[in-house]
C-alpha cells in the first residue's frame, strides 16, 4: 500500500482543488507537471513533487517511470458489464443491412440478451463480469459503473445485482451499482406495460434500497420504451427510497428526457446523441451532467452527441464507454477518447478531464477519486507513452504500462 513513483515525464493531475466537477475552459486544464514523483502511502495519495526534490522513505517500494506519463485511472460511469450470452449473428445481420424489427424478429436484440442472463447461473455471471473487469483494468479504468437490466423481473433484477454486489466485495476495481429495471418491458408484461412499471416502483425499488443492492436507478426514457410519464413515476419513488436517479436520454429521440432528468435532478442524463437546445438549456439551468457515450455512435453509426456545444454552454460532460453486448462490445476508455477528439471535436485534455474527474462527479465520487491530488485514493495509470496526447492518437492499441488501484500496484 505504500509506494514511491519517481522519474515521471508527464504526471497529468487533472486537479479541481475541491471543486466536484470541471465545465468550460477548466476542462482543457490539466495542471500537469514533468519530471515529477509521486509518494502513495496507505492507498491514498500524500505527496507530489519534482523528481529529485521529493524523496522516499525508507523501506518503500519504488517504481521508476522511466520518463513515462501518468494519469488518474479511468472512471468509466456507464456500464451493462453483467450479463451472459453475446450478439455476434446481430452485428452480421446488421452489417447486412437487416433492420432492427428483422433482427428482433430473428431472436436478437435486448430479449435475447435477457434470456441468456436469465438462464445464468450466479456463478456464471459473475465469472463473465469479472473478466471483462480485469481486461477494463488493463486498459486503464479503475472505477466502474454497472447496471442491472437484463433480468426485467424482481428475482433476476436481483440476481444481476447482487453478482454486481459480490464484484463489489471481491474485485480490485471500485464497482458503482445502478438499477435499471425500466431498460426494456419483459415479453410477459408486453400488454400490460403499467403492471411492470407497477412492479419496479411497488416491489424492486423498496427491496433494493432496504437491502442496498444499488446507489443509483437508472431509466431508458425513450419512445416505445418508457415514457415522461412512466420515468417521472419510477424517478419519484427511486427518490423517496433515497436512491439517486439518472436517465438514458435523446438517444434515438429529443421528446424531453434530458429536461425530466435535469427537473429531477438527475445525477447524470447520458447518451445525448439526439439532444437539441432545449436540452442544453435545462442542463445549462441544472447540476446535472452530460455523459456522452462516443462508442455506441460508432458501433451503430448514429450521430454523436453534440459534445462542444455542451461543453461551450458550460454544462459538465462525462465520457463513459456504454460498455453492453448488444450496441457498444468496447470497453476501452482509450478508445472513446479518440472518438471524442475525432468525432465530437472535443480536445484531448478535455477527453481526459472527461474520462475521469468528470465520470468520478457523475458517480458522485470527486471528492474520493478522478484526480491525482493529496488526499485522493492513490488509483493512477502508468502509459507507455511520452505525451498524454499520444494516446488518444495512436488509437486501436492498449498503452498501459502498469496500473496502481488504492495504492497497490496490479499484477497481470
Ligand atoms: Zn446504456
Amino acid at each position: 500500500m505504500n509506494l514511491f513513483i519517481n522519474n515521471i515525464g508527464q504526471l497529468v493531475t487533472v486537479a479541481s482543488y475541491g471543486k466536484r466537477v470541471k465545465t468550460g475552459s477548466d476542462m482543457r486544464e490539466l495542471h500537469m507537471s514533468s519530471n515529477a514523483a509521486l509518494l502513495i502511502q496507505n492507498g491514498i495519495i500524500t505527496a507530489i513533487g519534482k523528481n529529485g526534490e521529493l524523496a522516499p522513505p525508507s523501506d518503500i517500494d519504488i517504481i521508476d517511470a522511466e520518463g513515462r506519463v501518468v494519469l488518474p485511472g479511468f472512471v468509466d460511469s456507464h456500464t451493462h458489464t453483467v450479463f451472459a450470452g453475446s450478439r455476434e449473428n446481430e452485428f452480421a445481420m446488421r452489417a447486412e443491412g437487416k433492420t432492427y424489427q428483422q433482427i428482433a424478429e430473428a431472436g436478437g436484440g435486448i430479449l435475447s440478451t435477457m434470456r441468456a442472463t436469465r438462464e445464468a447461473t450466479k456463478h456464471d455471471l459473475y465469472k463473465f463480469a469479472d473478466r471483462r473487469l480485469n481486461d477494463m483494468m488493463r486498459s486503464g479504468t479503475t472505477t466502474v459503473e454497472i447496471k442491472s437490466g437484463y433480468g426485467l423481473s424482481p428475482d433476476t433484477e436481483v440476481k444481476i445485482l447482487e453478482v454486481i454486489s459480490d464484484l463489489k466485495r471481491d474485485h480490485y476495481a471500485t464497482i458503482v451499482a445502478t438499477f435499471l429495471g425500466a431498460h426494456a418491458f419483459p415479453p410477459e408484461s408486453k400488454d400490460d406495460k403499467q403492471s411492470y412499471i407497477n412492479r419496479i416502483c411497488d416491489y424492486m425499488l423498496p427491496y433494493i434500497a432496504e437491502k442496498k443492492l444499488a446507489t443509483f436507478v437508472d431509466i431508458f426514457c425513450e419512445l416505445g420504451y418508457f415514457d415522461l410519464k412512466a420515468t417521472e413515476q419510477i424517478i419519484l419513488e427511486s427518490k423517496r427510497h433515497g436512491l439517486i436517479p439518472k436517465l438514458h436520454a435523446d438517444q434515438l429521440n429529443a421528446f424531453g428526457a434530458v429536461e425530466l432528468g435535469a427537473k429531477h435532478k438527475a445525477i447524470s442524463v447520458d447518451h445525448l446523441e439526439k439532444t437539441n437546445e432545449h436540452g442544453i438549456t435545462a442542463l445549462k439551468n441544472s447540476e446535472t451532467i452530460a455523459t456522452v457515450l462516443p462508442g455506441c455512435s460508432l458501433f451503430l453509426n448514429h450521430p454523436y452527441a453534440p459534445a462542444r456545444s455542451i461543453i461551450d454552454a458550460g454544462i459538465p460532460l462525462a465520457i463513459a464507454t456504454d460498455f453492453n453486448p448488444g450496441t457498444q462490445m468496447c470497453y476501452s476508455m482509450q478508445m472513446m477518447m479518440t472518438l471524442a477528439c475525432t468525432q465530437m471535436k472535443m480536445t484531448p485534455e478535455e477527453a481526459i478531464t472527461a474520462s475521469t474527474l468528470n465520470g468520478a462527479a457523475a458517480l458522485g465520487l470527486s471528492n474520493e477519486i478522478g484526480s491525482i491530488e493529496i488526499g485522493k485514493q492513490a488509483d493512477v495509470v502508468l502509459y507507455n507513452v511520452h505525451d498524454y496526447k499520444y494516446i488518444p492518437y495512436h488509437y486501436g492499441v492498449n498503452h498501459v504500462w502498469k496500473v496502481v488501484k488504492n495504492g497497490v500496484l496490479l499484477d497481470f
